[in-house]
């Protein structure tokens, strides 16, 4: 038998079987049957037979369930009877034991007559019965699904550790461990991909050891020096793919000289500012002076939270490559943010000159620019007249070119892959030799990622992090208002008004656009309307969601920027970068709608001078509010820290979710626990990139094992690796 063999190969397991295993479980291959590791370890105790229990010992009993019959009996001071389910069970030597359930019928009809179950729990005598009341059960199999009660009790025999398996209907974690032991039974012993020097060196059991051992332990420590072998498997072929994919991108390009120039604009615009640089800026500033100085082009991810002062630092590295005489491009996810771009580069550069002659040329192109307007702009990148230009995706579209781009910067977007930045080959045209040139890129995001998930999500990026916040910034107090307080709304009111009277603005933020029928919760149109009529009629409240014109959302913010209008009602389309320093309180409505990462974002909107900031949760009230969703609402409550609570959300709702598969490209883990293997992904990230770094398309014989397990393991599906299949 071979690893690649379809699981037919097995004996016993036909194409109904096999179609079972493969639309429930993904399983067609034999090495797809052996990756299918146990989803946890049942530790079975001691499994005897009758003859062996000692009356009031623990025991773990096993065999095939016979029946049940159901009794009521009633209870003293209770209206309901007790429910007793008596199941009777024969093991494979024929003796019968029976288990009790209490009110847990749903037990007896999910072990039906035919099942194999092993049943852990204390044994008492009744009569001359044994029994075990309400023990733990391990549902193994049904024997007309082919389990076989015997072989089953020889293997729970050997093994205390009885490992679980996801299962899916039809094929119970029971009948899956009987096919994967016949699978490596029938297999020779694995080659191991990983050389003796490897292994010693990371003090690592051999893979053949380690898939048989992790089926079946014959104890813990064996158990999890085979997990740790395995964990170690999946993360450093992740990462070899990664490295391997980014020498593979930058293999038929080359970067351009962006390093800082002495007494250029780029130093001119940092004396001209009216802060110091932060500690965690000015570290920033010489990590990204080398990466743009290097032969290689740059792509390093800058992570800071909100307010951090990123766009300082992305100004700052945009002019270096304006001081080498190239062009720079910000790329923002919304209209609404590059506009505001736009407006704070050009306030930002104000001291050096903005569109005036031996000034900085910046430019702003949008969706909503006139036909006439984008003409103008998109001749003058052309003839290298714009220096910055910001935009939406707009920017990578066909037929926007430059004169020769030398930075990219993306703001708040981890959805910029690699075939996004292979578009940009085609926007920098100046000379390569007859390879193409790659723009620098810097990625912001302020979306604080846990430093497992950014080694993993972008293991083939540079990573600089702003951990500081500029001086004199004090925390936003946070409030969570649940319905039996409502008389804190009308406080709360009452304190808006004081901060308008005092020239601080309010953002009230809500779920929905407009109400509907289907969805509980307060909408913004709705809430708009209430508050100047009933609430503020003595202020001025201005409104901005996602389906205003761009004109009349402009307006708006623009009248709230001002300060011309006091509160502004808004969806989350304000929820990231937007910058109106006056603003100090952020009320969320139905806070429950929204995650953690989501709510930090806009609670970011504020507390960004040195005026102290709230933050005010409404929760609960269009909805119940569920044990997550407190939970959620009092971590965000509990601290500002962004990072802090990306590891919370981390943990309350797993990688998946945190960022779809799809889009983030994160590949399925098995075995591999983010945060719980942290340093292993530290360390086989570091192995992997010197690998790569002496053999950048893995061509050396000796790592022939290495190219085939990361080719093996990313075929054809992830997107991620498209350039793996394609390059
Ligand atoms: P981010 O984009 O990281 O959320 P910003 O770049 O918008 O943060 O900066 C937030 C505010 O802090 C801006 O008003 C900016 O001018 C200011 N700022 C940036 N760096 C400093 C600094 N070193 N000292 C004081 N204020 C700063
Ligand atoms: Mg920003």
């Amino acid at each position: 038998m071979r690893l690649d063999d379809r699981v037919t190969a097995l004996d016993g397991v036909g194409p109904k079987l096999a179609s079972r295993l493969e639309d429930g479980l993904g399983i067609r291959t034999i090495r797809d049957l052996v990756a299918h590791y146990p989803r946890k370890f049942h530790d079975a105790g001691e499994v005897l037979d009758l003859s062996q229990v000692v009356e009031g010992q623990a025991a773990t009993l096993l065999g095939e369930v016979l029946g049940w019959e159901t009794k009521w009996l009633p209870k003293k001071g209770r209206k309901r009877p007790l429910e007793v389910a008596e199941g009777r069970v024969r093991q494979a030597s024929g003796a019968v034991f029976t288990v009790t359930f209490f009110n847990q019928n749903w037990r007896a009809q999910r072990l039906p007559a035919g099942t194999v179950a092993a049943f852990s729990g204390t044994v008492k005598r009744f009569r001359s019965t044994l029994k075990l009341t309400t023990p733990d059960v391990q549902e193994l199999g049904r024997v007309a699904a082919g389990v076989d009660p015997d072989a089953a009790a020889e293997r729970l025999a050997h093994q205390r550790l009885l490992s679980v398996y996801a299962a899916v209907d039809g094929l119970p974690s029971g009948k899956i461990a009987e096919l994967v032991e016949a699978a490596l039974e029938a297999l020779p012993p694995f080659d191991d991909w990983l050389s003796e020097s490897w292994l010693d060196a990371q003090d690592l059991m051999d893979l053949d050891a380690a898939v048989r051992a992790i089926h079946a332990p014959p104890d813990v420590p064996t158990r999890d020096a085979a997990r740790r072998r395995l964990v170690f498997d999946e993360l450093f072929t992740l990462q070899l793919g990664l490295q391997w994919r980014r020498a593979r991108l930058e293999a038929d390009t080359v970067g351009q000289d962006n390093a800082p120039v002495a007494g250029g604009r780029a130093a001119a615009f940092l004396d001209a500012l009216p802060f110091a640089p932060t500690g965690a800026q000015q570290r920033s500033f010489e990590a990204l002076g080398e990466d743009l100085g290097a032969a290689r082009p740059m792509h390093r991810l800058l992570q800071g939270d909100v307010g951090s002062g990123k766009t300082v630092v992305a100004v700052w590295t945009m002019l270096n490559a304006v001081d080498r005489g190239r062009q720079a491009a910000m790329m923002v996810p919304t209209e609404v943010l590059a506009e505001q771009h736009h407006r704070t580069l050009t306030q930002l550069l104000a001291p050096l000159g903005v569109n005036v002659l031996d000034g900085i040329r910046v430019e702003v192109l949008t969706s909503s620019s006139t036909t006439a307007q984008r003409r103008r702009i998109l001749g003058e990148m052309l003839t290298g007249d714009v220096d910055l230009v910001v935009g939406t995706h707009a920017l990578l579209e066909e037929g926007v070119r430059f004169a020769d781009l030398g930075l990219v910067v993306i703001d708040e977007q981890h959805r910029f892959g690699v075939s996004q930045r292979l578009q940009l080959k085609d926007k920098a045209t100046g000379a390569g030799h007859g390879r193409a040139v790659l723009p620098d890129v810097l990625v912001m995001t302020a979306t604080p990622i846990p430093r497992s998930l950014s080694l993993t999500l972008y293991g083939d990026l540079d990573v600089t992090v702003l951990d500081e916040l500029p001086p004199g910034r004090i925390p936003i107090t946070t409030q969570l208002i649940t319905p039996r307080e409502e008389v804190r709304r009308d406080k709360l009111y009452a304190f808006v008004r004081e901060q308008a009277a005092a020239g601080f603005g309010t953002y009230i933020v809500c779920p929905f656009v407009e109400d509907s029928d289907v969805l509980p919760g307060r909408s913004a149109v709705t809430e708009h309307q209430r508050l100047s009529d009933e609430v503020f009629p003595d202020l001025a409240v201005e409104l901005v969601h996602g389906q205003m014109r761009t004109d009349d959302k402009d307006a708006a913010m623009a009248r709230f920027r001002a300060g011309e209008a006091q509160v502004l009602v808004a969806t989350t389309v304000i929820e990231v970068g937007v910058d109106v320093p006056h603003a100090t309180v952020m009320v969320i409505e139905d806070a429950e709608r929204f995650g953690i990462s989501q709510l930090h974002q806009l609670r970011g909107r504020v507390g960004r001078s040195g005026d102290r900031s709230f933050c005010v949760l409404f929760a609960g009230w269009s909805a119940s509010l569920g044990d997550e969703a407190l939970e959620r609402l009092r971590a965000v409550a509990a601290t500002t820290d962004g990072f802090e609570l990306a590891e919370t959300d981390l943990d309350i709702r797993g990688a998946g979710q945190l960022f779809g598969k799809r889009q983030s490209g994160l590949p399925d883990l098995k075995l591999a626990h983010l945060r719980r293997d942290l340093a292993v992904i530290g360390t086989t990230r570091d192995l992997a990139r010197e690998v790569v770094a002496a053999d950048p398309d893995l061509t050396d014989p000796a790592n022939a094992p290495l190219r085939e397990q990361v080719l093996r393991t990313y075929e054809g599906g992830l997107d991620a690796f498209a350039v793996l299949e394609t390059g």
